[in-house]
Order: structure tokens, then C-alpha cells, then sequence
């Protein structure tokens, strides 16, 4: 089989450079995805009449682009939902941003938090090494130790010295200094951050926009997993049949890719260069409502073995029937799914009164996320411009979250498909 376009993977980003193809007019492409349905981590899944997203989904648009192409997929089926969100730390229930809400903690914690920023202020800025450093310099030690250090140090898996900060621009907020220590007063009007609003379909879970999407590509094959690569000869194995194409779009994790080319040394070699975290997610229904409503909490202390709570059932009320709630707890990629550890989850969660032990439970189950975050280390940079320079000189674009190794969301998938789809006309 010969094509002119080959696209691997059948995620956001791989439908969307399809679908833009083909309203360039190229319709001579093939999508190879490897699971039996389409959609990769946007995907749904639909139990006893619960949907749930692969861990939270929510829609952050930005650009005119983002917000009419996902308004043209999803027609009258789409929400825009205020964010609830807090951050759980000691017996304090701090609404997010911490940095712009020390109103909400205890007078000793409050005055440490003022008292360090203060400090970092009256020293001379120094331009930061690190992720560590950036925190310090923004927010001095009082923040940094409450909240950035080890709510960081959970969700990254390493200490914020060991990441650099060209990542955190458009995703840590970044209160100036007088509205820091104003709000250890007052709460703040603003509303801070990418997502104080959100999109996310009123039916069918994020699913819904990447079956929107898949709906309108013609040329797609799943449960087909690419296994070799070879750029020279212009070959890929594809479920087993062998695939020529003149053009290649790499959407699959960019180490895992380099793994499959067949005779580059040198580039399978910068895969070791690249590490990422893993979730794992644990799902849960419910009779009944949450202790006090929220979409999401962010629980930075040690001894909660999560980070991240979600509350699936308050982004859509057709995420849950009447009277149910239901949960996303994200947990370290190597937890295990054991009896043991749910009892931990419970216990945290109870005690935190997110749910009541009197809380009927109807189902739990438990995903694992292999690729969840690129981690932004000292070598990440680097590799990835030699991998996306070299692959780019033979022939392959790569696009997507995992595609380029970096932290995005999926307008910047949608996007992405839009300026791979051009690139190749
Ligand atoms: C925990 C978590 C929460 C997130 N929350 C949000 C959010 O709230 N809002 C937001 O905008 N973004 C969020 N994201 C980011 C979002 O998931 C990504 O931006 C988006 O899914 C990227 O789409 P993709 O198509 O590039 O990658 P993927 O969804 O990973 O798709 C890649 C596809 O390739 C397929 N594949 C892999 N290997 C092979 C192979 N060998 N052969 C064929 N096919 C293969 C996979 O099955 C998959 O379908 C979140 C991500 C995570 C991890």
C-alpha cells in the first residue's frame, strides 16, 4: 500500500491534521492508530450511565481558531463552566491560586507567606536556574514551601530544582508582589490562571469532540499499530502490512517513535534523553453529592497519596445520574492498584470530607496513564530540537503534546493538526 501522507496515531492531534488535510483538499492520507477506538487520552468512557474522561479533559480556548473549530464540531453541545477550585493544605481550604488567596490560611502560615516575600523582594533578581529558583524569586520561601515545592515535587515526581522553568510561564499564575500581600487580607476579585473558565460538551464526555472529529475523517484505521519505521526507504509497518508514504506525521510519544526507526543510532539514542511522568487514576461513583461542591482540589500535603482530585460529575450534570457523584483522584504513575492503596484514597478522602464514610460506593476502577507530562529537565530542550530538526531533514513532522515532548493542552493539538495539515500542502 502506498500513501502520500502517513499519520501515526489516532489521537487529537492525528485527527486533526486529517481532518485539516482534507479541507485543504489532500485527501490521500492514512491515520494508523493502535486501540480499537479513536480519540487517545480525550477519549470517554461510558460505565452504568457514568462518563469519565481519562483523568480530568476540560476545553482551555484562546485563540478565535480554537474556539470556532470547536463551536463548528460540537454545535449546541458544549458548556462554558466557571472553575471551582481549591487547594487542600493542614485544615485550610485555599481557593486557587494559592499565591493570590493567603487570606485563607492560618495567621502563622498567612505571616510566613508575606514575611518571604517580602524577603525575596529586598534581594537583588537574579535570573533563575531552575524551577526552584523561578518560585523563589516570584513568590519567596513562605509560598514556595507551603505549596509549590511539594505540590510540584508530587505531580513532577522530582524536586522543582531538578526541572528548569521554560515551562511555567502560561501555566503557574503570576500575581504581581502587591497582590500577593493584599491577599492575605482579602480574597482576590481576579480571577486568575488559563482556566477560571473552561469548555467541556454537555454530553459524551471530551469524547465527544475527538468523535466529532473522527465522524469527518475518512481515512482511518484502528487497532493498527505502526512497529517499524524507516524513514530512508519511506516504509512503515503498520498492523503488520508494510506502508509506503512520501510524507510522515509523527504524533505517537516522540521517544517511543525514535525507538521504532530502523537504522538511526544516533536518534534512538536521544530517546534515553527523554523522561516523562505516569498517572494513575482512580476512578470512583458515589450515591449522593460532595461534602461542599468544586471541580477540582489540589492536595499538595505528603501524607495524601494523591495530588489532584476531580469532581467528573460537576463539569456536565449528563456526567453522572441524578443524585450520584462521580471522581477522578490522580495518583503517581507506580502506585499500585491494590485493595490497600484504595483504602488510603478513602481514608484521605474522607478526612478531608470530600466524601462521608457513610457514602455509598456504586463502582471504583483504576487507569493508568503510561505518558502524562514530558519532564522538563535539564536535557529535555536540547534533544528534543536535535530529534524534531533531524526527523524534520528526513522527511517526518511531529506534532501533539507527546509528538513535540512538551507541556500543552489540546487547542494547541487542534492547532497543531491545523499548521502540520498547512505545512504539507
Ligand atoms: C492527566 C492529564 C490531564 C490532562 N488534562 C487536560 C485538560 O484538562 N485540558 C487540556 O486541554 N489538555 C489536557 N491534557 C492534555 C491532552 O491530553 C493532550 O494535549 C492531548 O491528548 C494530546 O493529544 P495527542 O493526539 O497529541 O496525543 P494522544 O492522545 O496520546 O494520542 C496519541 C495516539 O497515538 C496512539 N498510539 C500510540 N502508540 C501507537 C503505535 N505504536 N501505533 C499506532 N498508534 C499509536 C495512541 O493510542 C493515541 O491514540 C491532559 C493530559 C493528561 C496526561
Amino acid at each position: 500500500m502506498h500513501v502520500k501522507t502517513l499519520i501515526l496515531g489516532g489521537g487529537l492531534t492525528g485527527l486533526s491534521t486529517a481532518y485539516h488535510l482534507e479541507r485543504l483538499g489532500q485527501t490521500d492520507y492514512l491515520v494508523t492508530e493502535r486501540e480499537a477506538a479513536p480519540g487517545g487520552l480525550c477519549a470517554s468512557r461510558t460505565v452504568s450511565g457514568f462518563t469519565f474522561d481519562y483523568s480530568g479533559h476540560l476545553l482551555h480556548l484562546h485563540t478565535p481558531y480554537g474556539k470556532k473549530l470547536v463551536k463548528k464540531l460540537l454545535k449546541t453541545n458544549l458548556a462554558r463552566v466557571k472553575r471551582e477550585a481549591w487547594i487542600y493544605t493542614g485544615a485550610a481550604r485555599v481557593p486557587f491560586p494559592f499565591q493570590a488567596n493567603l487570606f485563607a490560611l492560618p495567621p502563622a502560615r498567612r505571616q510566613a507567606c508575606v514575611d518571604g516575600l517580602l524577603q525575596a523582594a529586598a534581594r537583588p533578581k537574579k535570573e533563575p536556574k531552575n524551577f526552584e529558583e523561578w518560585c523563589l524569586n516570584a513568590f519567596g520561601p513562605g509560598v514556595y514551601e507551603q505549596f509549590m515545592r511539594p505540590y510540584n515535587t508530587k505531580l513532577w515526581g522530582r524536586a522543582p530544582k531538578e526541572l528548569t522553568c521554560d515551562w511555567c510561564g502560561p501555566f503557574v499564575p503570576l500575581p504581581a508582589p502587591q497582590e500577593i500581600i493584599k491577599s492575605a487580607r482579602k480574597p482576590a476579585k481576579k480571577a486568575y490562571g488559563y482556566n477560571a473558565y473552561f469548555y467541556y460538551p454537555k454530553t459524551g464526555g471530551c469524547g465527544a469532540l475527538v468523535n466529532a472529529l473522527a465522524e469527518r475523517v475518512k481515512n482511518l484505521r484502528l487497532s493498527a499499530p505502526v512497529t517499524r519505521v524507516n524513514l530512508k526507504k519511506k516504509t512503515a509497518v503498520v498492523g503488520g502490512e508494510t506502508v509506503s508514504f512520501d510524507r510522515l506525521v509523527n504524533t505517537l510519544p516522540l521517544p517511543e517513535f525514535l525507538r521504532l526507526l530502523e537504522g538511526e543510532a544516533a536518534l534512538k539514542k536521544l530517546a534515553d534523553k527523554l523522561v516523562h511522568t505516569s498517572v494513575a487514576v482512580y476512578n470512583l461513583a458515589v450515591k449522593g453529592g460532595p461534602g461542599k461542591p468544586f471541580s477540582w482540589i489540589y492536595c499538595p500535603d505528603e501524607q495524601d497519596p494523591f495530588y489532584r482530585v476531580g469532581l467528573q460529575s460537576s463539569f456536565s450534570p449528563y456526567n453522572a445520574p441524578k443524585n450520584t457523584s462521580s471522581f477522578y483522584i490522580e495518583l503517581p504513575g507506580d502506585t499500585p492498584h491494590t485493595k490497600a492503596a484504595e483504602k488510603r484514597i478513602w481514608k484521605a478522602l474522607v478526612q478531608k470530607g470530600i466524601i462521608s464514610k457513610y457514602d455509598e460506593v456504586l463502582f471504583s476502577f483504576w487507569q493508568t496513564l503510561p505518558y502524562a507530562y514530558a519532564v522538563y529537565d535539564k536535557h529535555r530542550s536540547r534533544a528534543v530540537r536535535q530529534a524534531l530538526g533531524a526527523l524534520a531533514g528526513r522527511g517526518c513532522l511531529c506534532a501533539g503534546r507527546y509528538g513535540r515532548w512538551e507541556y500543552s493542552f489540546m487547542e494547541s493539538s487542534l492547532l497543531q493538526g491545523l499548521e502540520t495539515a498547512e505545512k504539507l500542502v
